[in-house]
């Protein structure tokens, strides 16, 4: 029945990001942002949502990012407005001795000071938003195995290794896309990308570090080629498999 109810989930998702892509933009973030109101989000990913700021537009989206990662019902994860130089989005774990792992707390911090560098989340549409949160749970993911010795190392890792660092946010990329939101990772690609907007030293990042559109769109490929597979009822694990 979880499993079944999953399923739909990601369907649906699937099914919102396709038919947005078909309209103008202004009237695919309209749309969306209507469905999202009248979603019946889970009151446990309610309850763990912890929010310091008054912005439904990022409350909504990532809510509906949250709601495709089911797995994570149970993990407290705080939203908050941070002045950043270098990312629009980071999420933190909450790194504390004294509770276990499956208790831990996770912060994503959002910049709210579009002079801070080359690009601003104001500018975007809301599928590229849930996109960009659904990149930020992805990361979520990879801490929440990790102990808080394993994080630190991380921590360094992401900090002096630019082949870790893209190694971290390429698979924090696919797990988005293998959670169903790959369609709206696209859109906030293909705009990044576009958009004038956004400075060319983001730009360059961006194609550094992360999964270019391309390489979005294969992976939507093998993802919706599993759910099928699934869906019929036939072995999946070999293409289970995410690829940094
Ligand atoms: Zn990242």
């Amino acid at each position: 029945m979880k499993t079944t109810g999953i399923f739909f989930l990601l369907v649906f998702g699937i099914y919102l990001a396709v038919n947005c892509q078909d309209m103008a933009e202004g009237a695919c973030s309209q749309m969306l942002m209507n469905d999202l109101y009248q979603m019946d989000f889970s009151q446990k990913i309610i309850g763990n949502t912890k929010v310091r700021f008054d912005n439904d537009t990022l409350y909504y989206a990532f809510l509906f990012a949250r709601m495709h990662y089911r797995g994570l019902d149970d993990v407290i994860i705080h939203l908050k407005y941070k002045k950043m130089r270098k990312s629009t989005m980071r999420s933190q774990p909450q790194v504390n001795v004294f509770t276990n792992k499956s208790n831990r707390v996770y912060r994503i911090l959002i910049n709210e000071d579009p002079t801070l560098n080359g690009i601003f989340y104001r500018d975007f549409s809301i599928n590229s938003i849930i996109g960009w949160f659904g990149h930020e749970i992805g990361h979520i993911v990879d801490y929440f195995e990790r102990s808080d010795l394993g994080l630190m190392v991380f921590g360094l890792n992401y900090v002096f290794s630019d082949r870790f660092m893209r190694t971290a946010e390429v698979f924090a990329d696919s797990t988005a896309v293998f959670h169903g939101l790959g369609y709206h990772l696209l859109e906030g690609a293909e705009f990044c990308l576009n958009s004038d907007k956004i400075s060319p030293a983001y730009k360059q990042k961006l194609k550094d570090y992360y999964l270019l559109p391309d390489d979005i769109r294969k992976l939507i490929y093998r993802f919706e080629s599993k759910i099928v597979l699934e869906a019929d009822g036939r072995d999946v694990s070999a293409r289970n498999r995410i690829v940094p």
